[in-house]
């Protein structure tokens, strides 16, 4: 999608560090790390939000997930615990309108989120 910062980073339009590729989904850190680890997880086809996941689209966020605890063991944070959100819409925080998956690792996590 045109004008989409995270379709221009699957499209290589903008620069990444990229943690793990294939045909559907990419992973790289996050320009603004709030842990130790902080990884980003999205799908290359552009997806506006958890809110707009359906029977059409729901296979990569499964294969999302299969990612995501790849890289928890290659990345060595699996042991010690994680966290994983995906904010949806303004109000949650979503700044980014294309779906994606915080992978936050390496300190304590508190909640609420501060
Ligand atoms: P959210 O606020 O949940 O939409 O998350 C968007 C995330 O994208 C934030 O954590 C930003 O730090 C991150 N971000 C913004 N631009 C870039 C970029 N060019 N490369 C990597 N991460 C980015
Ligand atoms: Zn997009």
């Amino acid at each position: 999608m045109q004008d989409c910062l995270f379709c221009k980073i699957v499209a290589g339009e903008i620069p990444s560090t990229k943690v793990y590729e294939d045909d559907s989904v990419l992973a790289f850190r996050d320009i603004d790390p709030q842990a130790p680890e902080h990884i980003l997880v999205i799908p290359k086809a552009h997806i506006q939000s958890a809110a707009c996941v359906t029977a059409e689209n729901s296979a990569v966020v499964a294969h999302i997930f299969e990612v995501i605890s790849e890289l928890s063991c290659k990345l060595g944070f699996a042991e010690e615990g994680f966290r994983v959100v995906s904010n949806v819409g303004a109000r949650a925080g979503q700044t980014v309108p294309h779906l994606h998956f915080h992978v936050l690792a390496g300190r304590d996590m508190t909640w609420p989120p501060g």
